[in-house]
């Protein structure tokens, strides 16, 4: 697979005919975020006669206001005084810092403890549920600008998590009767060779661990490299996993990201959906809602109906997180709830299954459920749909309508207190 990233991204945009003035402001942002764009998203996938509008370009290439204007300005006055590698290297290691590596300290607060030991590379934050970061699948076949797993990818060990071997799952699980789904996360575990996945997957199929029901596996691939279930070498051996984690009388989830309809486009994509789903596989898609890529009704309304239509369901629409290039592709929350409403009204129930917008938020996800008026106030109707405690899961709060609100952490509780007494 062809990869494109730092100069040899500049090298293509520039062939692409993209102006000096650009590849400027694309080598200051590489050298802060990590970008990488492979051979399938720049011939598949980005309309070249739509650029730089064109949504999936502005998914996967830098843009300037993807940085704050003071880290920007700093990291482009060293590159036009062609200064040394390392000076930028370390200015862009302090730019790291101020950009919210560990959103909401998620990774830190939920890392399970197990016989004494912190388990990294694990989480488990709703009873049900642990999410697995395997060392191997730390990256993906290309990367999304709003990534907030962009600390995974710059190679800094401060704050990288992954989890190093599938022993420490396995003792885990085993000890973790209430946990019902093990989530393959990353980066991409499709990233990994199917002989890799079989290391982490397999051991989880033990009869000790029957209390494991579903497999999920969280993936871009679809969108960025479907070849992963088509032509890949070793396709078929990634589908015959699937086929025996459900001969084992489990679920398989393929928990798709989808970001835009054009990725559900082309032959290969739609190929590797159905191919999916002959393993008995369930996928469901799911992706942050964001500026210059899906920030129209239109936009998800079209992808629900078409994934309902491949045998794909939909199931949720994020907000986008507080970390990166945030600012970039924020949108309001009461656009959000906006944009999700316009498009659930002009969808048939089959794909009202998409819940949304929704924030992975300290106390749980958090659902915007609407704008209302109570008491004379208007105030944003708040559900959570995940909780640490299964008792507030269903939970209904209200906070303070602020129609410039992007994140929870902008909230304020409408009456008081969130959980009046
Ligand atoms: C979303 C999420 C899950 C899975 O939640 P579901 O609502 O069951 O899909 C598990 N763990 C974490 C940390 C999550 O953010
Ligand atoms: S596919 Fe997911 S993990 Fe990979 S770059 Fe995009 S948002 Fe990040």
């Amino acid at each position: 697979m062809k990869v494109f990233s730092h100069e040899r991204l500049a090298r293509l945009a520039g062939e692409r005919g993209m102006p000096e003035e650009y590849l400027h402001d694309l080598r200051v942002v590489s050298s802060v975020l990590p970008f990488k764009v492979n051979q399938y998203v720049v011939d598949e996938l980005i309309d070249w006669s739509a650029v730089p509008d064109d949504p999936i370009f502005r998914l996967t290439f830098p843009h300037r206001d993807m940085l704050p204007p003071d880290i920007y300005e700093h990291l482009s006055a060293l590159h036009l005084s062609a200064a040394d590698p390392g000076v930028i290297r370390k200015a862009a290691r302090d730019a790291h810092a101020q950009l919210n590596p560990n959103p909401g300290a998620q990774l830190e607060a939920n890392v399970p403890t197990h016989r004494g030991r912190r388990l990294l590379g694990l989480q488990h934050k709703y009873a049900e549920t642990v999410l697995v970061f395997p060392s191997q699948g730390q990256t993906c076949h290309s990367y999304c600008g709003y990534c907030f797993r962009w600390a995974q990818f710059v190679g800094n060990a401060e704050i990288r998590q992954a989890a190093t071997g599938v022993a420490d799952v396995v003792a885990y699980l085993a000890d973790s009767p209430t946990v019902t789904d093990v989530l393959f996360t990353g980066g991409d575990p499709m990233i990994m060779s199917a002989a890799v996945l079989d290391r982490w997957v397999s051991p989880l199929l033990d009869p000790a661990l029957e209390h494991i029901r579903t497999v999920r596996f969280g993936t871009k691939a679809l969108s960025y490299w479907p070849a992963r279930f088509t032509t890949d070498h070793d396709a078929d051996d990634v589908l015959r996993l699937f086929e025996r984690i459900v001969a084992s009388g489990r679920h398989v989830a393929v928990m798709a990201h989808f970001s835009h309809p054009r990725e559900l486009a082309t032959e290969q994509a739609r190929r590797a959906i159905a191919r999916i789903r002959a393993t008995g596989a369930v996928i469901r898609a799911q992706a942050p809602l964001i500026a210059h890529v899906n920030d129209r009704a239109q936009d998800w309304a079209t992808m629900w109906q078409q994934l309902v239509e491949l045998g794909v369901v939909p199931y949720y629409m994020f907000v986008e997180r507080d970390t990166g290039a945030r600012s970039y592709f924020s949108v309001p929350l009461t656009r959000a709830w906006q944009v999700y409403t316009d498009a659930i009204r002009s969808v048939s129930g089959l794909a009202r299954t998409a819940r949304g917008p929704v924030m992975s938020a300290a106390p749980g996800k958090v659902l915007v459920d609407g704008v209302v008026r109570i008491g004379g106030a208007e105030v944003f109707s708040l559900r959570l749909l995940q909780a640490r405690d299964a008792a507030d899961v269903g939970r209904q709060f209200f906070a303070h309508h602020d129609p410039a609100a992007e994140w929870f952490d902008d909230l304020r509780p409408a009456f008081g207190s969130w959980w009046p007494a």
